[in-house]
């Protein structure tokens, strides 16, 4: 594609992970003429390549759940919905709490049936039926979502944006956004390293990157922080095997501060703390032996098998952390400016509604006043910290 075909849009979305191939997937779909830039080559080198796409709508932010519930559908019905596989695997999700959070748990696991999910309380003992891998030490409740699982983050990206393609947005890959482009008080496009687009409105969907120059240039503060993440990959023989779900269930135990998910049959993927001492580059610096050694240990207690299995891969991505630990989604800054960014470690699992409710917003003209905005992203507006307005926990545990 020449810059020569590329300077006009309707929308320009920066970025060409998850979100951006989301929102440019429904944009495309709404009529708009979409140009997607991604520096690299999408789905991107950030955080969606290395995501290790766990799905769950418990969360102890009810508008995350909400988020997560009108996503879930899409993932289980991808073929209609989006076209190709999102590599959907259902194995069950179960959330791990001490006994002193079993009323937190109780409230949140509600949230997710009012959001039109499934969740259940279940008596430890009973959880150890279902998955007799898994060791119940210091669990003192249980919330088991049947639909809870996991999909490939890069195939869902990758539909999404052939999706785009389909109904005639651009995707460009190799294209760096430098500048965002102002006529008086208005986004009038974008600088690139390929030349200049001159575009209405720009979807900021660039991750970790967001809070770099790019909006600062145009006197709008992006609190997004990067943070390198991981996932190790341990030799697990069954995990994900059975005929009905799988023998290891995708679980986050907040007990011990740890969360893994069964990998094909005979594998365990298990997250390994983020490390904001790594500074952010287009290259990920790959996770260290003691960095993985610890994750290992903390999982081991609950899946014995892992503490003496071989580790078959690890994977480290950035992702944008903003203070709250949730996106920011709205407009911001001059008209036409707005953001989807700073998915702070979970931005998988909502992507689909994020991308149908950020395109509902921009064609409706977001910003402008008397336009009806999406109930849904009200919680993740942009100008939320400067009002002291942060996203808080409805029920919390011990580390979420
Ligand atoms: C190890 C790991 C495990 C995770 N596990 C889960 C999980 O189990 N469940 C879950 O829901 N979420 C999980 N996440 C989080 C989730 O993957 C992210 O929140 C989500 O992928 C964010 O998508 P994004 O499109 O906002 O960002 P990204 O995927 O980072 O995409 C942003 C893109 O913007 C591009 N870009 C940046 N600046 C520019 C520019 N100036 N010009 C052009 N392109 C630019 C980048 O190259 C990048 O490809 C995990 C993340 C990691 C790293």
């Amino acid at each position: 594609m020449s810059p020569s075909s590329q300077t006009r849009a309707d929308v320009v979305v920066v970025g060409g992970g998850v979100v951006g191939a989301s929102i440019a997937h429904h944009l495309a779909a709404g009529s708009a003429d979409v140009l997607l830039c991604e520096q690299g080559i999408a789905p991107g080198q950030g955080a969606t390549s290395r995501s290790g796409g766990l799905l769950r709508l418990h969360h102890t932010a009810h508008c995350d759940t909400r988020l997560a519930a009108r996503s879930l559908p899409v993932f289980q019905n991808w073929q209609d919905t989006v076209g190709g596989e999102c590599g959907y695997r259902r194995t069950g999700f179960v959330m791990l709490v001490a006994e002193k959070y079993a009323d937190s748990l109780r409230r949140n696991s509600a949230a997710v049936e009012e959001s039109g999910g499934h969740s259940e309380l279940i008596d430890p003992a009973d959880l150890t039926e279902l998955y007799p891998g898994l060791g119940l030490d210091g669990v003192g409740a249980v919330a088991y979502e049947p639909a809870g699982g996991y999909a490939d983050p890069v195939a869902a990206a990758g539909t999404l944006l052939a999706a785009a393609r389909r109904r005639g947005a651009r995707v460009a890959d190799g294209m760096c956004v430098r500048r965002l482009l102002t006529t008086g008080d208005r986004i009038s496009g974008v600088e690139t390293n390929l030349g200049q687009v001159s575009a209405p409105v720009v979807v900021l969907a660039s991750g970790a990157w967001s809070g770099r120059d790019l909006a600062g240039a145009v006197g709008v503060t992006v609190e997004v922080a990067p943070r390198r993440i991981g996932l190790a990959l341990a030799a697990v023989p069954g995990a994900g095997a059975g005929d009905s779900g799988a023998q290891l269930p995708t679980c986050i135990d907040d007990t011990t501060g740890t969360y893994f998910r069964p990998s094909g049959n005979d594998g365990l993927y298990f997250g390994v703390p983020s490390n904001p001492a790594v500074r952010l580059g287009t290259d990920v610096e790959p996770l260290t032996p003691d960095e993985v050694a610890a994750a290992k240990d903390a999982v081991a207690t609950r899946v014995k098998a892992v503490g003496g299995a071989q580790l078959l891969g690890s994977k480290a991505g950035f992702d944008g952390y903003t203070p709250d630990r949730r996106p920011l989604i709205g407009p911001a800054g001059p008209d036409g400016l707005y953001l989807a960014t700073g998915f702070s470690g979970g931005g998988f699992k909502t992507a689909p509604a994020v991308g149908e409710l950020v395109a509902a917003e921009v064609l409706g003209g977001a910003g402008v006043a008397g336009r009806a905005e999406e109930p849904l992203l009200t919680p993740y507006r942009p100008g939320r910290f400067v009002a002291g307005r942060p996203v808080v926990g409805d029920f919390t545990y011990e580390r979420m």
